[in-house]
């Protein structure tokens, strides 16, 4: 089942500890096919949701800008790369260039990306589900099931296959 966005955050408190021991448990051993079974769910969730319908992550949180990204959306929009800074991001406390404010200015009301071909890399990524190594992304999962419909059945999907492999409780 598909949550809605207003849904995720309560349904995420709910999954709680179970969810979070999951990820620690793949995290700690991750099984040498984590990222094909990544990919497989990946595939199969978003064939269901279309973000054109849900523009949840452009909405409500910020991308990290990398210099890279900041020079060639800077170019693109015919700023200075500290124009483009002092206009869109601030340094937060990590050290990394984010928005100022969410919505994202460059996300437009029927959820398109005004600056997409060029957009930063983190969104690309985003929600980081489908990519190599997916067992160093897995401290995103808990934080991004809250805000994103299709990580949350992601990894619904990847708990019931856990859960699968488990031994039966023998019935007297
Ligand atoms: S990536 Fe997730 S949160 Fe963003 S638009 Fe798509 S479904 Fe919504
Ligand atoms: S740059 Fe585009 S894809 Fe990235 S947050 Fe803004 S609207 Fe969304």
């Amino acid at each position: 089942m598909i949550f809605t966005p207003a849904e995720l955050p309560l349904k995420v408190k709910q999954w709680g500890k179970p969810l979070k021991a999951m990820l620690l448990k793949l995290k700690a051993k991750p099984p040498k096919n984590l990222d094909d079974i990544f990919q497989k769910y990946h595939d199969e969730t978003f064939r269901k949701i279309d973000c054109l319908d849900c523009g949840n992550c452009c909405k409500t949180t910020s991308p990290e800008f990398f210099e890279k990204d900041i020079e060639r959306l800077s170019k693109v929009l015919k700023m200075k790369p500290g124009q483009f800074i002092e206009k869109y991001l601030f340094l937060d406390t990590d050290g990394i260039y984010a928005l100022r404010s969410v919505p994202c200015p460059f996300l437009s009301s029927d959820n398109y990306c005004n600056v997409y071909d060029d957009r930063p890399k983190a969104c690309r990524e985003f929600p980081h589900t489908n990519q190599r190594k997916m067992h160093t992304q897995l401290h995103l999962g808990a934080k991004n099931a809250e805000i994103c419909p299709a990580v949350f059945d992601i990894l619904s999907k990847l708990e019931e296959s856990i859960l699968a492999t488990l031994p039966k409780k023998k019935e007297f």
